[in-house]
């Protein structure tokens, strides 16, 4: 590695060495960066990666709100501003009590490069709350009623409206922000301010929303794979898939792999996983999509609805398939860890696509990286979503609304240059077929020229 990269590394542990998950994925993607940075020592000259992992900006603010019983609860919010050189802060915003600042500047710093590998002009930020909806302060084993999550929202609303805009930052959902969430905080916002604009994108269809965005990451991310398997000359047809998380992004998963032909044999939740052997049926998929969106319970509550289902209490989707072709990790970060990799490898996984962010551990990456499978990281699979909320913000600016097939065939377009330009930007740095490279050096040159360009 060389001596700058070395340093840029060595500095940022020892700023930061309280942030295990910042870390983990800056290291991910300066690792990576060693061909590109030789090639270019403008890089160096200009100080771009020093400059690179230090978010532009970091806001951390109280959310006061009051809860059903009347008490005052207060939670810790952030919004983490990194990178706007090539267009607007997006992100997402995560409601979940693991969230602190390690987190959010992991998933910001990813979102910079995710943003940039989808083409559209777009800087990377991400943002979120300790905020738990799936635990009520005063009930234990019960959720916070909707009035709770509105009130919480409105707070956040309240003080977060000052930092964004539709040309400064655009956030989105993520982990437990899903269309409620956006509803409330977008009725906060244009109440506030005065003036209806695209502030957030995943809105209700009613109100500037895009058709397509909900199932925009769980399509792309199936998208990606179609396009991993035809460099082999291969498709889905037939392929059994493993997938993890049963929520916005693996459902979606999991409805256009049936759609496809594919034999998806397992979701998973908090609670655990289920596997049925025969493959789930799209009717099964709009179970559990019912379950987690209206009912709002666990998968346990549901094995009895659908046919041949095992529940596995407690586990992952991973190390319960006794034959698997295709795995799709779809529900937080490190949650395919080392022991996994190496129980898929051994099971037959060929193709591994990351609807989550960071969902493999480094050593699980570690494993598919060197068996050369074709493994594609969630910065480039999972971009399918924001690349959508890009063509949310352009019809909001536009003031129109284009078809589900418009934008179908927009995000299908989106995933396909995605795919090129990291299996391009691998080959031409000898590394043909590694998308890790790929993905980080194909994000990480455009958002490099611009900084380099509008000077320090
Ligand atoms: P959801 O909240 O809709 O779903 C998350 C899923 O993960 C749920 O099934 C949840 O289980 C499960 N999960 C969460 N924590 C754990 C845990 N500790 N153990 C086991 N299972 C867990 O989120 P999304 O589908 O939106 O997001 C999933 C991932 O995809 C995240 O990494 C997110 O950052 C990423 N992503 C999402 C995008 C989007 O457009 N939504 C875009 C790009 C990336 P339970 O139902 O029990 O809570």
């Amino acid at each position: 590695m060389s001596k700058y990269l070395e340093q840029t590394i060595k500095d940022l542990r020892a700023k930061n060495a309280d942030q295990p998950e910042f870390l983990q994925a800056a290291e991910e993607v300066l690792t990576t960066l060693d061909p590109v940075v030789e090639a270019h020592p403008e890089y160096e000259a200009n100080a771009v990666l020093e400059r690179l992992v230090e978010p532009e900006r970091v806001i951390m603010f109280r959310v006061p709100w009051v809860d059903d019983t009347g008490k005052v609860r207060v939670n810790r919010a952030y919004r983490v501003q990194y990178n706007s050189a090539i267009g607007p802060y997006k992100g997402g915003i995560r409601f979940d009590p693991t969230v602190n600042l390690s987190v959010l500047k992991f998933l910001g710093f990813e979102q910079i490069f995710k943003n940039s590998l989808t083409t559209l002009p777009m800087g990377g930020a991400k943002g979120g709350s300790d905020f738990n909806p799936k635990q009520s302060p005063h009930t234990p084993g019960k959720r916070c009623s909707d009035q709770e999550v509105m009130r919480f929202c409105q707070s956040f609303m309240t003080e977060l409206y000052r930092h964004v805009g539709p040309n400064t930052d655009v956030p989105a959902g993520d982990m437990n922000v899903g269309g409620r969430e956006i509803g409330y905080m977008f009725g906060q916002y244009r109440k506030i301010v005065n003036e209806w604009n695209g502030v957030l994108t995943g809105k209700g269809l009613p109100f500037g929303g895009s058709l397509m965005r909900p199932e925009a990451t769980g399509y792309g991310c199936v998208y990606f794979a179609e396009n991993m398997l035809a460099t082999k000359k291969q498709n889905l047809k037939g392929k059994v898939c493993a997938i993890s998380g049963s929520g916005n992004v693996a459902s979606f998963a999991a409805q256009k792999l049936v759609t496809l032909g594919a034999k998806v044999v397992t979701l998973s939740d908090r609670s655990g996983a289920i596997y049925v052997k025969a493959g789930l049926t799209l009717k099964d998929i709009d179970t559990i999509k019912f379950l987690k969106t209206v009912t709002r319970g666990e998968l346990a509550d549901v094995v009895k609805q659908i046919k041949g289902a095992k529940f596995f209490k407690g586990v992952n989707s991973w190390q319960i398939v006794d034959k698997v072709d295709c795995a799709f990790p779809c529900a937080r970060q490190n949650e395919l860890n080392g022991e996994d990799a190496k129980y898929l490898l051994k099971h037959g996984c060929k193709l591994v696509a990351e609807g989550a962010n960071m969902p493999s551990t480094p050593e699980a990456v570690e494993a598919f990286v060197s068996a050369k499978i074709l493994y594609a990281p969630g910065k480039a699979a999972n971009a399918g979503g924001v690349a959508t909320s890009g063509l949310e913000m352009t019809q909001n600016a536009e003031h129109i609304s284009w078809t589900a097939k418009d934008v179908d065939d927009k995000l299908r377009q989106i995933m396909r240059s995605i795919h090129d330009n990291a299996f391009e930007a691998a080959a031409k740095y000898g590394h043909k077929g590694n998308y890790v490279m790929g993905a980080n050096i194909a994000g990480f040159v455009k958002v490099a020229d611009a900084m380099v360009a509008q000077g320090v």
